[in-house]
């Protein structure tokens, strides 16, 4: 037997009307406030993710899957949104636009060769949104709160907003000298990782799983004594927003985020529940002022945040969330010869164009089998056609919770079942 390849899933049964309920309630959410949809392509020239999430990032030094195509280019399968989605924004001028700022939502499959476990895939389904243009705070509260309330309207009620700034340009670089000075002290306790992150990006030291219960690595210097105080100012503006918005958070020096591009905002959703496992991050994002300009495009400023819906799904199981899936149909169509198979093939197509959900039979069964059917799609009613009540342009409908049955004129069904159901 063939099978599928390692960290991928197959889609299927309640679990496909599962995420689908999840995408529905995103696009619902997106609509309301005014995203637009954006696909860019599942591969990218492989710049695209080299030059933007940072030579120094997980992302590209381990996980990203990239290939020379047959005419020798240097193509990366997409591990992450932001940084095709900035692209696009650039080639397509979109900074152009009588309206601004930009704002966008995608929905797509992500690339990335991690090791596999719960919560984390090879391949797996992002949605995120990013806001191109606008450098206020405002559009940095609305991002989170958007998270946020996707994570509320799905019903999820266990998780926590962490922010965190990582301030401007200046503040940032003091900060980072203020790191590498104390982390210089313990680099013969320190992993490997984080001993080259000290040379390349030491604040991507503060996002270590390996170190982190450790005392030296607790008392490290917090980003909060470095901020000047535009940077400041903006943090608390940002959190002054979020009281009003009812948003619960805590400030949490810790986030730093693993790509190299932020800065400001950034932000984790977490799941609190103590089963959850170490995937517990639902969503994660954060301002990246410099990202526009890196990748070639004129300097605008950008906040965003990215979420993983398998994640989303192991949260709804975990708090036993119960989603409305529709699992039954309106109409179940019965037939037994030929005539009658036309007239059912007929109906079906009529009943489905106004709106019901029909089903009937495809392989000839006995109407005996054919009734089975209707009860395991809980059927609310069904149609027998029989040739008798085709010569009266009529058939037979029963309503199977009341288990009554009468006649009705072929061209009544649609008006009579609006009416009762
Ligand atoms: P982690 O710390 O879990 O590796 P990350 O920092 O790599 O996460 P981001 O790149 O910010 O995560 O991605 C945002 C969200 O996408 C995560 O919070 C998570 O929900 C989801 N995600 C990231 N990587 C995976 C993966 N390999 N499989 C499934 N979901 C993922
Ligand atoms: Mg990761």
């Amino acid at each position: 037997m063939i099978t599928k390849p390692k960290g991928t899933y197959d889609l299927l049964g309640k679990e496909a009307k599962k995420m689908q309920y999840i995408n529905d309630v995103l696009t619902a959410i997106c609509e309301k406030y005014n995203y637009e949809f954006i696909r860019t392509p599942v591969f990218e020239s492989s710049e695209v993710f080299h030059r933007s999430v940072g030579n120094t990032s997980d992302i590209v030094t381990k996980e990203t899957y990239d290939f020379k195509d047959r005419g020798d280019r240097d193509i990366t399968l997409r591990p992450e949104g932001t940084a095709g989605v900035v692209r696009s924004y650039i080639e397509n001028k979109l900074y152009g636009r009588d309206i601004q700022p930009v704002k966008l939502y995608y929905n797509e499959m992500m690339y990335r060769y991690e090791r596999p476990q719960a919560g984390r895939l090879r391949e797996f389904n992002q949605f995120g949104v990013e806001v191109l243009g606008c450098d206020d705070p405002f559009i940095d509260a609305e991002v989170i709160s958007l998270a946020y309330n996707i994570f509320k309207l799905l019903g999820l009620t266990n998780i926590r907003v962490n922010i965190n700034t990582l301030g401007d340009d200046e503040s940032r670089s003091d900060y980072k000298k203020a790191l590498v000075e104390y982390f210089s002290n313990y680099t013969n306790d320190m992993c490997e990782d984080c001993q080259n992150r000290l040379k390349k990006n030491p604040l991507r030291i503060l996002d270590c799983k390996v170190d982190a219960s450790k005392t030296w690595f607790k008392n490290a210097p917090k980003i909060d004594q470095y901020l000047n105080s535009d940077s400041a100012k903006r943090f608390s503006k940002l959190q002054e927003y979020l009281n009003l918005l009812d948003i619960e958070y805590v400030v949490n020096p810790s986030i730093v985020r693993g790509l190299d591009y932020y800065s400001h905002t950034v932000f984790e959703i977490e799941m609190l529940s103590k089963n959850f496992g170490s995937q517990n991050v639902l969503a994660a994002g954060g301002r990246y002022n410099n990202l526009v300009k890196m990748l070639g495009g004129p300097s605008t400023c950008g906040m965003g945040f990215a979420m993983g819906l398998e994640r989303i799904m192991l949260a709804l199981d975990e708090e036993e969330v119960k989603i409305p899936i529709n699992d039954s149909i309106d109409v179940y169509i019965g037939y037994v010869n030929e005539e009658e198979k036309e007239t059912a093939l007929y109906l079906s197509q009529e009943l489905r164009l106004n709106g019901f959900i029909c089903e009937t039979d495809y392989l000839n069964r006995s109407l005996k089998s054919q009734f089975k059917s209707a009860d395991r799609f809980k059927s609310k009613y069904t149609i027998i056609v029989n040739s008798n009540d085709i010569k009266n342009y009529e058939v037979t409908l029963k309503d199977n919770k009341l288990k009554e049955e009468e006649k009705v004129k072929i061209n009544d069904l649609v008006d009579y079942l609006d009416m009762h159901m």
